[in-house]
Formats: structure tokens, sequence, C-alpha cells
């Protein structure tokens, strides 16, 4: 973990580049919240960073996953076994974070696009950083209440399934921004675009729910976007939408 991999984007909201994904810390006063944990690879660095802003992991209050793919739970076991954290997601994706089933795009797939620009050295970063391993966390709660949790940063959980079958986004009215976890990104080592998008399609459960958990993106207020993928983009969340769309719509139309 190097410290330029930590920045911080907002009053008490810090951006946190792992391999190849984003993880955030919201801080209020001594106690934090940390949403998403990398790649199992990533534990040790998701550590580092806690300490880099100057707090200990202790300070972590919770835990909150966007969605229980496998990029996104790395240090969730290291922090429930050393400290006890708790973790919580949408009350339809703690069945996922489980590993009651699976939702995540098969080895197979991957291998089958792997002719496809940037995907082979993604996959065998992937690969090097965990990405295969089986992650599961039964200890995994849904979200106590799905308005304003009472936890640093004071998250509101956005219902955006599509990605997953209970993938959440984050709004932070305080300081007007929203975390979109992979339901948006803006830039993705398989994709050549940079800017607002939508994974590409073999990483979506639900192609055609991905697709609408945009509009509950659009109507957020927010003029920061922080996704699970990619630099975060300084413009409303509304505008981020309209951009992603924007940039699917040929296909959309010839389809
Ligand atoms: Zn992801």
């Amino acid at each position: 973990m190097k410290a330029n991999q930590v920045r911080q984007v907002a009053d008490d909201v810090f951006y946190v580049r792992g391999t190849n994904v984003n993880w955030y810390l919201l801080r209020d006063g001594a106690e934090l919240t940390l949403v998403d944990a990398g790649y199992p690879g990533d534990a040790a660095s998701v550590e580092a960073s806690v300490r880099l802003i100057g707090h200990r992991p202790e300070d972590v209050r919770a835990i909150l996953v966007t969605h229980a793919h496998v990029d996104h739970l790395g240090a969730v076991g290291r922090f429930h076994s050393r400290y006890g954290t708790p973790v919580y997601c949408d009350p339809i994706e703690v069945g996922h974070a489980r590993r009651d089933y699976l939702e995540q795009v098969p080895v197979r797939t991957v291998v089958a696009s792997a002719w496809r620009p940037g995907v082979l050295p993604w996959a065998v970063r992937a690969a090097r950083s965990g990405g295969t391993s089986d992650v599961r966390v039964p200890q995994a709660q849904p979200f106590p209440t799905n308005s304003a949790l009472d936890l640093p940063g004071h998250p509101v959980p956005v219902p955006t399934h599509g990605h997953t079958s209970g993938h959440t986004a984050f709004q932070l009215p305080s300081v007007g921004a929203v975390l979109t976890g992979d339901a948006l990104v803006t830039g993705h080592p398989t994709s050549r675009r940079s800017g607002p998008q939508r994974l590409p399609a073999m990483f979506d459960h639900d192609r055609q729910r991905s697709w609408t958990a945009l509009d509950q993106l659009a109507e957020l207020a927010g003029d920061l976007v922080l996704p699970g993928h990619g630099q975060p983009w300084p413009g409303s969340i509304s505008d981020a939408v309209g951009v992603a769309r924007t940039a699917e719509e040929p296909r959309q139309h010839t389809g």
C-alpha cells in the first residue's frame, strides 16, 4: 500500500485504489465505516489504508459491501477474525455473501472472452490477487434499516439490483456523493473507454436489470461519483448516468 493509493475525496471520505478495484473509508471522529474490501490479495492493503489515514483497524465499526463478488470481499474475513468487525449488505445479497449460490462470471466465460482487449491481462492479475478463491462470508447480515445507517458517514443504502441480485449503492447526503459500486463504474481494464459506464456485459448477473438500476442512481442528488472500479468522477450522478447511457445507445438501438 503506497500513500498515493489513498486520497481524501470529500470531507471525511477516503478513496483507496487496490488491485483494479476500489474501497472507501468514511470517517466520523475516531470511527470508520469501510465500504467494500478489495480482492483477497488486497486484505493487508485494506488494513494498511486504515492505518495510513491515522486509524487502527479496531476503529472500523462495520464493513458495508455493495455486492458479494470476490473483489469486494477480500478483507472481510481478516477483519472479522482479528477485530470482530460486522459486515452488512442488502438482505437479498446475504445469501450470495454466504455462498448459498454464486452470481459471479464463471472462469470459462472469462476464458472464452480472453481474445477481447484487456481481458487476459486483467484475468491473470485477478487470479494472482485471489480472484478464483472461494470467499464466503457466513457472518454477513442484512442492513439493520433501509434508511440512513447509524454508522460513520451515515450512508443510505440505494438498492441497485442487477449487477448482482442484491447490489446496493450508497448515498452520502452530507457530502453530496454516491458510492455506486459496480452498478456504474468509470473504467475497468477490460473496457477501452474511461468515464461513466456499465461494466462489460459478462460481469453483470442480470444485464437488463443493471440497465434499470441506472434509473435509481439518476434520481439521487450528488455531485461526486465514487465507483467500485475506475477513478472518482467529479460531476452529478444524473450526468454520469447520462454519459453511461449515451455510450451504449448505438448498441441498444441496433439490437
Ligand atoms: Zn467489482
